[in-house]
């Protein structure tokens, strides 16, 4: 059943739920290789983040995309923990990531692993290389490995290490083991060819000495692997099948491969597929963790983050989280997703689940002269007119209310639906009411508003026959629970952050105007009981949630999204 008004969400998108897809050119390796026998029918697949950050929606497709071709394919998916760099990790990433990657609706099982794990194999691994002549001992220093790296047009010069004998290599490096020579004085690198097209195989560097404390293995080591030499061996100490990547890592493959083929090891297959990248929105983990640093937003959960616990604290479902990935699709092209997707991915799901209930965001009071005193009644309302088994409560309505501001209008023109001296509206679930007089302050600011109900119009029709165009919504005023409201709006004021004058930094388009509070916003009582974490869409005002703010006595509630894109119409 599809209630939803014209010109809804539902019509601007279009149902795809249901329509049938084809295979993304990941799924047709993996179908090829499940035809072929090339792993023995396995899929096994990992998600392996750096805990040097809070994870954002870009590693939710990569989640999403991981553990979903798990399960498609009957296989499993490792939770792979890449932490080895020690001055940048931290046990509060360890944990948010497995909080948020849970939380999506994904389960690693026993499958934890960290690179870290893996430091004595790597260890022995490195010796076994330099023993076989393929790794050696280099005294130049980060900027002297840098200017012998050569160019992506010219090729770079031979370490005056590169032929060390593998006695005085396997010497060396157990010195750099043992705490003997200071951060950055030597590397261990792979001895390839400074020749090559690829930079990436001009001798890279293996292990750096830093001799900095690592949040799993404390001060074991003093050395520790580069990124490049840990991650394609821990793939083949986890028996990886299909180690998928993004595209920036296509020409470190050639790397990895030669890492397992020297070292005669398992070979995943790495396939790379394109990043995510939003509208209106920064991606990289630097850029994030500056603006928590700086303070330019209130911390990694913050609403108005790209990040999985900021669209958590919005009130993002996993589902419409899951959702936008699904839709955002897999191919090998670079390219910047339009935000409104994921917002309608959200309004979507809402659309069908949130209750609706009343909410008065810029509170104006209306008092019903005849109205009796005193009186109450309960009043019937539908919690989701798309889902009738979600019932129906009461609200209660009495003589005093309070409405939306900008219902109220002086000299209104016509096609002014709601509110002005003289003019008849339905208030939601109980009368018609007909404004009588408005009350200003000296500043000529409207206070308040004198209206007068008509009984016969209770539930929302006139006996008589009598129409009104407009329905607006209302909070019984010695009923309402009170709230701090967030409006938020995107975090950038250009579609691309990028796009800046002259010297200035992404920074300078941060949005000014990302966050509004209202702090005397007026609710229907049942959202008194609101719980973290469950939708509500506030009648006309868009989809929210109680924000983990809230206090006994003080609600706080964050809108997640308008109804509709009011971008859409802007431009
Ligand atoms: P950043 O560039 O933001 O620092 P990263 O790639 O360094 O991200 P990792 O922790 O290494 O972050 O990422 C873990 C996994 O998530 C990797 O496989 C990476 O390719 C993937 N990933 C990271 N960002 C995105 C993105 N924007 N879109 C899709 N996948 C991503
Ligand atoms: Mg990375």
């Amino acid at each position: 059943m599809n209630t939803a008004p014209p010109n809804s969400v539902d019509d601007q998108v279009g149902d795809s739920r249901e329509e049938k897809r084809t295979l993304n050119f990941i799924e047709q390796i993996i179908e090829d290789d499940l035809k072929s026998g090339k792993w023995d029918g396995q899929v096994h697949t990992r998600f392996p983040p750096e805990p040097n950050g809070y994870l954002h929606i870009g590693h939710a497709k990569s989640i999403c995309l991981n553990f979903g071709l798990a399960e498609r394919y009957n296989g499993s998916c490792n939770l792979r923990f890449d932490d080895t760099n020690p001055t940048k990790e931290e046990q509060e990433y360890v944990d948010s990531i497995k909080e948020d990657v849970r939380w999506l609706g994904f389960d690693w099982e026993d499958r934890e692993f960290f690179a870290s794990d893996y430091f004595d194999q790597l260890y022995d691994w490195a010796v076994q290389l330099i023993s076989d002549g393929k790794a050696y001992v280099c005294d130049l220093d980060g900027d002297q490995i840098r200017e012998y790296r050569g160019t992506l047009t010219e090729p770079g010069k031979d370490s005056p290490n590169r032929n060390r004998s593998v006695e005085e290599n396997l010497a060396l490096f157990q010195k750099m083991r043992d705490g003997e020579f200071p951060d950055g004085s030597r590397t261990l690198r792979a001895k390839i060819d400074m020749a090559s097209s690829n930079v990436n195989l001009r001798d890279p560097v293996m292990y750096r000495i830093l001799k900095a404390h690592h949040h799993r293995t404390g001060d074991k080591w003093c050395i520790y692997p580069m990124y490049d030499y840990a991650h394609g061996q821990s793939d083949a100490l986890e028996k990886i099948t299909h180690s998928i990547c993004t595209l920036e890592f296509e020409n470190h493959r050639p790397l990895y491969d030669w890492f397992c083929e020297a070292l005669g090891i398992h070979h995943p297959q790495q396939i790379e597929f394109s990043r995510l990248n939003l509208t209106y929105m920064v991606m990289s983990k630097r850029r994030l963790l500056e603006l928590v640093k700086e303070g330019r937003v209130n911390g990694w959960d913050d609403p108005r983050m790209p990040t999985i616990s900021g669209l958590r604290r919005r009130g993002y479902t996993p589902e419409a989280v899951r959702e936008f990935c699904r839709r955002v699709g897999v191919t090998k092209f670079d390219g910047v997703t339009d935000i409104v997707q994921l917002e309608n991915a959200l309004r979507e799901d809402l659309n069908e689940r949130a209750y609706r209930v009343m909410a008065v965001l810029r509170p104006l009071k209306v008092v019903i002269e005849n109205y009796p005193e005193g009186q109450v009644e309960e009043l019937e309302a539908v919690n989701n007119p798309q889902d009738e088994s979600a019932g129906t409560r009461t609200v209660p309505f009495a003589r005093e209310i309070y409405i939306e501001r900008e219902d109220y209008m002086d000299d209104a023109p016509k096609k002014f639906f709601r509110l002005s001296v003289g003019r008849e509206v339905r208030l939601r679930y109980a009368y018609f009411v007909t404004c009588t007089k408005v009350i200003k302050d000296e500043s000529g600011e409207v206070v308040e508003l004198r209206c007068t109900y008509d009984p016969e119009t209770k539930g929302g029709n006139a006996p008589d026959g009598r129409k009104v165009k407009g329905t607006i919504h209302w909070v019984s005023a010695q009923h309402a629970a009170n709230a701090e409201v967030r409006l938020y709006d995107h975090l950038f004021a250009k579609e691309d952050p990028d796009d800046v004058e002259g010297d200035a930094d992404w920074r300078s388009n941060l949005n000014p105007n990302s966050l509004e509070t209202l702090t005397d916003c007026k609710l229907e009582p049942s959202l008194a009981d609101a719980a973290v974490g469950v939708g509500y869409q506030f009648e006309r005002t868009g989809y929210f949630c109680l924000d983990k703010d809230s206090k006994l006595g003080k609600l706080v509630f964050n809108r997640a999204v308008s109804l509709r894109d009011t971008w859409a119409k802007v431009k």
